[in-house]
């Protein structure tokens, strides 16, 4: 994929993509699938490095086999069959719950590696890919945003040109710059999430399981809500992070640093975790969650993945959600360019809603609950004793309740998602 040329002229597109990541790589994808002409912008050079635990689940997985990537994702990928979880003192392996359209395994595959596939599927599906590239500010004519001032990022001295799209898709991650100068804010009352992770040498580099441990502790010794894990890269590495809630009263007290070395510290010594293993420093980021960032549609623009907040809350994933959001935005964009109508970017708010709304309602009354680390640790010691209800959680957590059948799992989160139907159960 090729660098912005320092003598590129301005161009016109139908529809701008802001951020190459898996939300913007995705949304390109389905748009030039479609026969459009989409101009992908990232500001970095691929392959480049995204802070991230690199752990895909079946959703994820679903999603880059329908976008072809499947072979690829294989050779590349470390595949795993489940996760394997820890706390007070106890294991359970938990195999990925059968569904009826998802696969029953996930991969752990750096971004690095990940990021540079779905942005070179785009390019195959006739998207234009610039990298060096950086959006720095909306077009505005007519009180409508037509698409971005965009640098260069290797050739500083050449003028700034400009993208002209009927439509702009943004896709520019957590800290979405260019979305928080379209009016996009984040709603505080929804939970935040805060991670950190790091690459280490270990001997166990190539397990079958991703590794979660629900009781990790401050220095004073205090369960804290959140959770620590090890995953599997397969090269000869482990990816090992910590994340944590903003639903923790004191989350703003905690130190991710400190935490990230209590937890490599607490970690089994047959990991081999210890400054001598690491590849480097322990890089974090914020994980804004249950579409907490809006709005997500303007009238001529939609806003996708972490832009967005689309994270679950229930687990921290969101690459997911971003292939899954920046597919939706597509579908949004085809339908306003193929009808002439811009109203039918509306309809992508609908399809949000849709899959998402009752679902994260109910994951953000659970994160709320947790939030207290008394609550955490007594239903964390109570699900390490009893598989099935472990399995009933990680079916919800991971959103994979089968559609096809009534199932515990299915069963206990449809009684919740009752009553959140009726109650404000998630507002502050
Ligand atoms: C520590 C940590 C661990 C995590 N672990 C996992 C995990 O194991 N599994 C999981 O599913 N999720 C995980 N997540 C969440 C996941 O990383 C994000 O949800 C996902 O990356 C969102 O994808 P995105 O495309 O929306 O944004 P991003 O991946 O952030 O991509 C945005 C892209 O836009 C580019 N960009 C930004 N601004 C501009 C601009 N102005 N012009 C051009 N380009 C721009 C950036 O360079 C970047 O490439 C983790 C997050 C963190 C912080």
């Amino acid at each position: 994929m090729p660098v912005i040329d320092p003598d590129q002229a301005d161009r016109d597109c139908e529809v701008l993509v802001v951020g190459g990541g898996p939300s913007g790589s995705a949304c390109a994808y389905w748009l030039a699938g479609a026969g459009h002409d989409v101009v992908l912008l990232e500001r970095k050079r691929y392959p480049r490095e995204k802070t991230c635990g690199d752990g895909l689940t079946p959703r994820s997985v679903r999603q880059l086999e329908e976008m072809g990537l499947a072979g690829e994702l294989a050779a590349s990928g470390h595949r795993y069959e489940g996760l394997r979880s820890h706390g007070f003192g106890r294991t359970l392996e938990l195999t990925w719950p059968g569904h009826p359209q998802l696969p029953g395994h996930g991969y752990v595959i750096t971004r690095k590696d990940l990021d540079t596939l779905v942005a070179a599927r785009a390019a195959r599906a006739g998207a234009t890919v610039w990298e060096r590239a950086e959006a720095v500010a909306p077009v505005v004519e007519d009180g409508l945003l037509r698409g971005a001032t965009v640098a260069r990022k290797d050739a500083p001295d050449a003028p700034p040109l400009r993208v002209r799209a009927r439509y702009t898709v943004v896709a520019d991650g957590a800290n979405s710059r260019f979305g928080r100068a379209l009016g996009t804010t984040r709603d505080r009352s929804y939970p935040l999430g805060m991670a950190i992770r790091g690459y280490y040498e270990s001997p166990l580099h190539a397990e079958r399981w991703i590794d979660s441990w629900l009781d990790i502790r401050d220095r004073s010794g205090h369960v804290l809500p959140g959770y620590g894990w090890i995953f599997p890269v397969g090269d000869g590495r482990v990816n090992v992070g910590v994340g944590l809630l903003s639903t923790f009263n004191q989350w703003k007290a905690v130190n991710t640093t400190h935490l990230m070395e209590s937890f490599v510290a607490y970690a089994p010594a047959e990991w081999d975790l210890r400054p001598g293993t690491a590849c480097g420093p322990a890089t974090g980021g914020r994980l804004p969650t249950g579409l907490s960032v809006g709005p997500h549609v303007g009238p001529t623009h939609l806003v996708v993945g972490d832009a967005g907040g689309s994270i679950n809350p229930f687990n921290g994933e969101g690459i997911a959600y971003a292939y899954e959001t920046g597919r939706m935005a597509a579908d949004a964009v085809h339908l306003a360019l193929a009808s002439g109508d811009a109203m039918a970017l509306h309809s992508y708010r609908d399809a949000l809603s849709d899959r998402y709304s009752l679902y994260y309602r109910v994951a953000r009354a659970f994160v709320r609950l947790i939030g207290h680390p008394e609550m955490m640790r007594v239903l964390v010691s109570t699900g390490m004793r009893n598989r099935s209800l472990m399995e009933w959680v990680l079916r919800i957590m991971a959103n994979l309740l089968r559609p096809d059948e009534l199932g515990p799992a299915e069963a206990a989160y449809r009684a919740v998602a009752g009553i959140a139907r009726l109650a404000p159960l998630a507002t502050p």
